[in-house]
């Protein structure tokens, strides 16, 4: 579910505070179309909860189901709240709560007004537990989030009373009610989905493509992992509520496996550019290489030197020079093609291990690279604070092969480094390749 929590929403930096006077709201700094479309969210709760509530006496309400999904739904906030400070102090990210397995459950067996108020209780929960004291959640991107969810609830609410057709569910066959439970589960995660896309492109027009409006391949597994646990507990509260508790320790585990992986990414990952970090790098390189030897292919090896970097952060601040470790970092993952591998090595070096690459695709890839460092403009602020464009980089990049300059991952970055101190003493911002000392990549 698009909680806060699941889907790949930018942040919003020192937006987290609540303030009684409404000028002081963040949320007037956002899009008019996103505000509008955030109230239109608020008011259609507002209509549909209190059209259920109107016609609440009609039916009877299973006062178990929601005094159960209350308390599980407080129980895990609780639960959670360990994990989840050990994993926002790794990656910063929103908060991940789980709430979303509570979602078919309510959606077939509550009113929908019991789902506004089972919604608003374990949020307040999580914001006075939660959010509110590690000051991550802004709040109008959770009332929008909470809102656009009760809508898709409210939608997968009508579908499975029409596939229930009224019957309690005690007395509907096995088939209707796994029919009703599937197509809650699927109406919601859809509208769910879309309305939450749309969302994210009133907030940011430049949010382009799949994995900006609908989250990374690994945000999906999770939701659909949480949509599974939440199918299940439908069917455990509809035949036997008082076991619904079984649910709370996959949703635990299934908690730590994100930290766990959270922790292997941030183990692995250099903080400042985003790319490999050396041990991670050097690992992947060995298996790589290991691969080449065995299917008789060539790796290519760059290594990538800053050109005059101390002066950057002589004649801008140490600050100014991350911001262009970062843009290097991120220039580099998007021009090298999508098996190679780019790392920092440390300071301002970089790697980039191209696997099944010949000379020449590793010498053009590296005048790439190296015209790339040329055209980067780099906004940054200097050590008054004042904005500064950072541009006129250069860098040096030596090139070495597997199997030509060596067996070893070792041998080929001694001969790229090598290479490198050649570029260096040939008057920088050039490629050097094959032999330090003897040319540029116009010598091939
Ligand atoms: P050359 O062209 O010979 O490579 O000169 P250079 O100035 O790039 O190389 P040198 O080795 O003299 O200086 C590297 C500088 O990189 C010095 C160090 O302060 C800076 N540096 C290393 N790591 C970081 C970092 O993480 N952030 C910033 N801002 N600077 C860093
Ligand atoms: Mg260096
Ligand atoms: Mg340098």
């Amino acid at each position: 579910m698009t909680t806060p929590t699941s889907q790949a929403e930018p942040e919003e930096p020192g937006s987290t505070g609540i303030s009684f006077d409404p000028r002081r709201w963040t949320c007037w700094q956002w899009p008019l179309a996103w505000r509008w479309y955030t109230a239109a969210a608020i008011a259609g709760v507002l209509v549909v909860t209190v059209l259920s509530a109107l016609r609440a006496g009609q039916g009877s309400t299973n006062w178990a189901v929601f005094g159960i999904i209350l308390v599980l739904g407080i129980a895990q906030g609780e639960l959670s709240r360990g994990v989840e400070r050990s994993r926002r102090s790794l990656s910063g990210q929103t908060h991940i709560d789980f709430l979303a397995i509570w979602v078919v459950p309510a959606t077939l067996l509550l009113p929908v007004y019991l789902i506004t108020v089972i919604f608003g209780v374990l949020y307040l929960h999580l914001w006075f537990r939660s959010w509110r004291p590690s000051k991550t959640a802004p709040l109008a991107r959770i009332v929008s989030g909470a809102c656009l969810g009760l809508l898709a609830c409210s939608a997968a609410h009508l579908v499975s009373e029409s596939l229930l057709a009224g019957q309690p569910i005690g007395e509907v066959s096995a088939e209707r009610l796994g029919t009703a439970i599937l197509v809650a589960a699927a109406v919601f995660e859809l509208i769910d989905a879309v309305a939450m896309a749309i969302s994210i492109k009133l907030r940011d027009r430049e949010a382009h493509g799949f994995t900006a409006l609908f989250g990374s391949a690994d945000d999906n597994l999770l939701e659909a992992t949480t949509l599974c646990l939440s199918v299940l507990a439908a069917f455990v509260l509809a035949l036997f509520p008082f076991a619904a508790v079984i649910v709370l320790v996959p949703t635990a585990t299934l908690h730590r496996t994100v930290l766990t992986k959270q922790l292997e990414k941030a183990a692995s990952t250099d903080g400042k550019t985003g790319l490999a970090n050396a041990a991670a790098w050097n690992m992947a390189a060995e298996r790589t290489f290991a691969l080449a030897r065995r299917n008789q292919l060539q790796v290519g090896l760059l290594m990538i030197d800053l050109d005059f970097f101390k002066r950057v952060n002589d004649d801008y601040g140490h600050y100014a020079g991350d911001d262009v470790l970062g843009a290097v970092g991120t220039m580099l993952r998007t021009e090298v093609r999508t098996f190679d591998l780019a790392g920092r090595f440390g300071g301002e070096e970089f790697a980039v291990l191209l696997p099944a690459a010949d000379l020449r695709e590793a010498m053009a890839m590296a005048e790439r690279i190296r015209v790339r460092v040329t055209e980067l403009a780099v906004a940054s602020e200097n050590t008054a604070g004042e904005p500064v464009t950072i541009d006129s980089l250069t860098a040096s990049v030596g090139v070495a092969m597997y199997p030509l300059h060596g067996q070893k991952v070792r041998d080929c970055l001694r001969v790229a480094d090598q290479h490198v101190y050649a570029a260096k003493c040939q008057g920088r911002n050039r490629v050097v390749g094959f032999g330090h000392g003897e040319g540029s990549i116009s010598a091939l």
